[in-house]
C-alpha cells in the first residue's frame, strides 16, 4: 500500500492540496468516530467487577487529523519538507502515516533512529537534530548511514572528525525564543560571534557543513522569531561560502503550534524565506515540526478513582481522583506548561461526550471540583478549580483533547502506575487509510 500510494516515497499532495482542514464534514465525522471509540470502551469497563488495569486511561488517536495537519502544512509552506520530530510523541501508527505520507524525521538519540529505520525509512530522510550526541550513537549512524546531524560547537566538531568524519553537517544557530513555551537556546545554539571560527575549524578538520538549522523554541508564539532566525541563517550561509562551503539545506526547526496561529506564523516564515532563500537559491527547506503534527490528533480518557467531598457552609465541592497525572501522561503540565481541559465523559452512566452536558460551566448550581492524579504527591494535581453541570463520582469519566505532544512520551511509572496505555486508532480521512491499509 506504502509503494503504491507514495511516489517513491513522496506522497503526492497537489492532489489533495485542496482539501480544506476546517471542512465541518470531515470535523464531525472525527467527532464521530472519536465519540464511537471512547463510548465503546468505556461502556464495555463495569466498575464492580472489572479487573485491576482494565479502568486504565487510555488514548483515542484519529490517523485523519494528522493527515489533515499534513496537508495544511503543504497548503501554508509548500517548499519547507517537513522531518517530524520524533520526541514529540513517536507513536508507531503516526510515525508509519507519517513515513507513508513521504515526511522526514528529525531524531534525538539512538532508539529513535532505530524506530523510525524500522520502518523502511531511507536513511536520508532522518536528521540527527541533536547537537550534543553520545560517541557511541555517533558510531551507529555512521554504520547505518544516517549522515545528516546537528552541531553548534568545537568540541562536538572534533568528536564528529574523529567518528565520522563523512556526516553531513548542520550549523545550528542561537535563536531568540523568549516567546516560546520551552525555550531551548539556554542549552543549544552558536551564536552569531562563534559561527565564523566554528566554520573555519569545520574547514581545519575537512567536515561537510551542508546547512544551517535553527529553533525558535517550542510553542512558539512570536512569528518575528523566525525573521530574524532566517536572516540570521542567511548571514551563516555567506560566511560558509567564505570558508568555501557550498551550504545547500536551511532547517528552520520546530516550534509550530497546530491551532490557529500557525497560519500567522506560517506566513510570516513563507516571505521570509521567499526572500532570503528564494526558489531560484537552490537551497532545500526543511523543518522539525512536533506538537504541529501530533497535538490535536490525540484525546485521553480518564477514569474517577475516587472523590473527596469538601463540605463549605454553603454547598460542596469535590477533590476527583483520576488514574492519571501529572507523573503519566499529563507530563505535559510539567515539562510542556501545558493546561489540560478535562470534559465530562460519562457520568451517572450517560455518555456525554461532545455534548454542550461536556463542557465546564460556571451556570447557576455548577458544581466545583478540583482534579488530581492518582500518586501520592501533592503536586500530581491536574486542575485546581474547574466546574460542571453534572455531579461526578467515582466510576465517571474525563476526557481530555489535544494531548498528543509531550504527553506519554515523558510519563513515568512513579508509584508503580504504568506509562504504556492503550492507543485507539481510528480514521476520518479516507486518504490517510488508504495509506496505511486500515479497513
Ligand atoms: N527539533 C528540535 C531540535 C527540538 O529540540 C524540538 C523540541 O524540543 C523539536 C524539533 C520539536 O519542536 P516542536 O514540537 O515545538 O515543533
Amino acid at each position: 500500500v506504502f509503494l503504491k500510494s507514495c511516489n517513491n516515497g513522496f506522497f503526492d499532495y497537489n492532489q489533495h492540496v485542496h482539501h480544506d482542514h476546517h471542512d465541518g464534514h470531515r470535523v464531525n465525522l472525527a467527532k464521530q468516530l472519536i465519540g464511537e471509540a471512547l463510548r465503546e470502551r468505556v461502556e464495555s469497563i463495569d466498575h464492580e467487577l472489572c479487573e485491576p488495569g482494565e479502568e486504565d486511561t487510555f488514548f483515542v488517536a484519529d490517523l485523519g487529523e494528522v493527515y489533515r495537519q499534513h496537508l495544511r502544512w503543504k497548503l501554508n509552506l509548500p517548499r519547507v519538507k517537513p522531518f517530524y520530530a520524533v520526541k514529540c510523541n513517536p507513536d508507531p501508527k503516526l510515525l508509519e502515516l507519517l513515513s507513508a505520507l513521504g515526511t522526514g524525521f528529525d531524531c534525538a538519540s539512538k532508539a529513535e533512529i532505530e524506530q523510525v529505520l524500522g520502518l523502511g525509512v531511507d536513511p536520508s530522510r532522518i536528521i540527527y537534530a541533536q547537537p550534543c550526541k553520545t560517541n557511541s550513537y555517533v558510531r551507529y549512524v555512521a554504520s547505518q548511514g544516517v549522515r545528516q546531524m546537528t552541531f553548534d560547537n568545537a568540541d562536538e566538531l572534533r568528536k564528529i572528525a574523529r567518528l565520522f568524519p563523512g556526516a553531513e553537517l548542520f550549523l545550528r544557530i542561537l535563536t531568540d525564543d523568549s516567546s516560546s513555551l520551552c525555550r531551548l537556546s539556554l542549552k543549544f545554539g552558536a551564536s552569531l560571534d562563534s559561527t565564523d571560527g566554528l566554520l573555519a575549524l569545520a574547514r581545519e578538520l575537512g567536515l561537510n557543513v551542508v546547512g544551517v538549522s535553527f529553533h525558535v523554541g517550542s510553542g512558539a508564539s512570536d512569528p518575528g522569531a523566525f525573521l530574524k532566525a532566517v536572516q540570521d541563517a542567511h548571514v551563516v550561509f555567506q560566511q560558509a561560502a567564505s570558508h568555501g562551503f557550498c551550504l545547500k539545506t536551511l532547517d528552520v526547526g520546530g516550534g509550530f503550534c497546530s491551532d490557529s496561529s500557525f497560519e500567522q506564523m506560517a506566513g510570516v516564515l513563507r516571505a521570509a524565506l521567499d526572500e532570503y532563500f528564494p526558489a531560484h537559491s537552490g537551497v532545500n527547506l526543511i523543518a522539525e515540526p512536533g506538537r504541529y503534527y501530533a497535538s490535536s490528533a490525540f484525546t485521553l480518557a480518564c477514569n474517577v478513582i475516587a472523590r473527596r467531598t469538601i463540605e463549605d457552609v454553603s454547598s460542596a465541592s469535590y477533590m476527583l481522583y483520576v488514574n492519571d497525572g501529572l507523573y503519566g501522561n499529563f507530563s505535559s503540565i510539567m515539562f510542556d506548561h501545558q493546561h489540560p481541559v478535562a470534559k465530562v465523559l460519562r457520568c451517572g452512566g450517560r455518555t456525554l461526550y461532545n455534548t454542550p452536558a461536556a463542557e465546564a460551566s460556571d451556570g447557576p448550581g455548577c458544581i466545583e471540583y478540583s482534579i488530581w492524579g492518582p500518586t501520592c504527591d501533592g503536586i500530581d494535581r491536574i486542575t485546581e478549580s474547574i466546574r460542571f453541570a453534572q455531579l461526578l463520582d467515582v466510576g465517571d469519566w474525563l476526557y481530555f483533547e489535544d494531548m498528543g505532544a509531550y504527553t506519554k512520551c515523558s510519563a513515568t511509572t512513579f508509584n508503580g502506575f504504568t506509562n504504556s496505555h492503550d492507543v485507539i486508532y481510528v480514521c476520518s480521512e479516507p486518504g490517510a487509510k488508504a495509506l496505511l491499509g486500515m479497513p
